[in-house]
């Protein structure tokens, strides 16, 4: 998709221009019911970009490939001059002062940004409906949600108001939504991208990727986005990233794919997904893989592990979010009821933050309080080590590991509001990638029809720590399916 549109910018088939005039018509039409972006900049402002590349290919230079297309990021990313509102009433006003580092990176690549993608207030759920700012709508069925928390992003690209987007991914945030809504989506191996100028979620799990149409689309971007940060102390160098592309051979011939019984077996799974995903490991043995029998016995406790670690790191990361340094305050921009300092700590955070955002720093404040952390977050970090350790003996055995990426179809919108622990559960195949820090790619695994829509189902390559550019060829493998 992203090198079809660049042949056609670059041979002066179609302008930058009319491609954003396009991308923007699709905007103006679905936005209103959509929701997926917050924020679209002004039309004048992404066409003289347009107008520039324009201008270059006329001029007969040879432009990136990237350069001229438009795409959609997640608010929790920064961009210079432009407002993040994290999906919280309490960022409402904040305007970024710097680029992260892959908006920055994707400047010089001359891409041109379109605005900003709804999410799950500070990248907390799997809905999208934790968005001060309403509730993204799954395009493929407006009563279901799309999938969170880079709900936004993956409305946007599916619905084809964005030919891709950034999203990020604390413990399943890019995955979900694009299983949910039939859009290929990948976490990469954790300092694989840097996180400055990302809002921080839960500071060991988080990690940023694209969402896009194909597997390449997600390769490409990829490509500009990975590598080291000098200011983010854990991404590593990369070498070789120019010839990342023509590694994508698609070829699972040999390859030893991962059977987790126990994924397979789990209660909650629905039979339609289970049975497309198992579809696609027959189809991948057609194709001369050979599937391997792997244990993970510590899988019972990744959710665990994960809802107590990324609780606590919410709770110290949102310490700054208190209305004074950031955000909203009671006293100043509220009703001013509040009597003293304490008061507005207090009023600002509850009416600034929405309940689950609440939920988690209580959790977490408890978690890490003394007395209480050796017990829990210690306990945690130990048991991620043991899951870690699974992996690492599975993948002695296996390339990668096959999973569904969520044990059902999107569900209605507003069935799981009122449960947090029921919500919870759909991150059960997601979560123990970032536990583990691996790589992950979600793409589409087919349809399945439910109240008279055809809605998709995703399924999931977990592969070993750095083999994301190998993870993308067999997911490429399987979309050639
Ligand atoms: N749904 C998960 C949660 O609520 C994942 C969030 C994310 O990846 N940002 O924590």
């Amino acid at each position: 998709m992203i090198k079809k549109i660049h042949k056609q910018i670059q041979s002066g088939e179609k302008t930058s221009e009319e491609i954003c005039r396009e991308y923007l018509g699709k905007i103006k039409e679905q936005n209103e019911e959509l929701n997926a972006f917050i924020e679209v900049y002004e039309e004048e402002e992404i066409l003289e970009q347009a107008k520039q590349v324009d201008e270059k290919v006329k001029n007969g230079e040879k432009i990136k490939l990237l350069e001229g297309i438009p795409c959609g990021i997640k608010d929790l990313i920064n961009i210079q001059g432009k407002k993040t509102t994290a999906g919280s009433r309490m960022m409402e006003n904040y305007v970024a002062s710097e680029d992260a580092e892959v908006i920055r990176r994707l400047k010089k690549e001359g891409v041109i940004f379109m605005g900003k993608a709804n999410l799950d207030e500070f990248a907390m759920g799997a809905s999208g409906e934790n968005s001060a700012f309403g509730s993204t709508k799954n395009p493929y069925d407006t009563t279901k949600v799309p999938g969170g928390s880079s709900s936004g992003s993956a409305v946007a690209v599916a619905s084809e108001m964005s030919p891709w987007a950034l999203g990020t991914d604390t413990g399943g945030s890019i995955r979900q939504p694009s299983g949910f809504c039939g859009v290929v989506g990948m976490k990469p191996t954790y300092g694989r991208v840097s996180r400055r100028g990302v809002f921080p979620m839960a500071t060991s799990y988080d990690q940023v990727g694209p969402i896009a149409q194909t597997v390449e689309d997600v390769a490409i971007v990829l490509q500009v986005i990975a590598g080291e940060d000098k200011q983010d102390n854990t991404t590593i160098k990369e070498s070789n990233l120019e010839n990342k592309l023509a590694e994508l051979d698609g070829d699972l011939k040999g390859v030893k794919i991962g059977y987790v019984r126990e994924f397979f077996e789990k209660e909650g799974l629905d039979d339609d997904v289970r049975d497309l995903v198992k579809g696609k490991i027959d189809w991948a043995k057609e194709q001369g893989a050979e599937i391997v029998d792997v244990e993970l016995p510590n899988f019972k406790y990744s959710l665990a592990t994960y809802y107590l670690m990324i609780t606590s790191e919410v709770s110290s990361n949102m310490a700054r979010i208190d209305g004074i340094r950031f955000g909203f305050n009671e006293a100043v921009d509220g009703a001013g009821e509040s009597k003293n300092l304490l008061d507005v700590y207090q009023k600002s955070r509850s009416l600034g933050l929405g309940e689950e955002v609440q939920r988690r720093i209580v959790l977490g404040t408890y978690a890490l309080s003394a007395g209480y952390y050796d017990a829990y977050y210690k306990k945690a970090q130990a048991v991620r080590e043991l899951i870690k350790d699974d992996l690492r003996k599975a993948f002695e055995k296996v390339d990668f590991i096959i999973a569904p990426t969520s044990p059902t179809p999107a569900f209605r919108l507003g069935d799981k509001t009122d449960d947090p622990l029921a919500m919870y559960l759909a991150d059960i195949y997601t979560v123990t990638a970032n536990v583990a820090m691996i790589p992950a790619i979600a793409l589409p695994a087919g349809k399945v029809e439910r109240e008279g829509k055809e809605l998709p189902v995703g399924m999931q390559l977990l592969g070993k720590w750095w083999d994301d550019w190998k993870l993308l060829s067999w997911a490429k493998g399987f979309e050639n399916n």
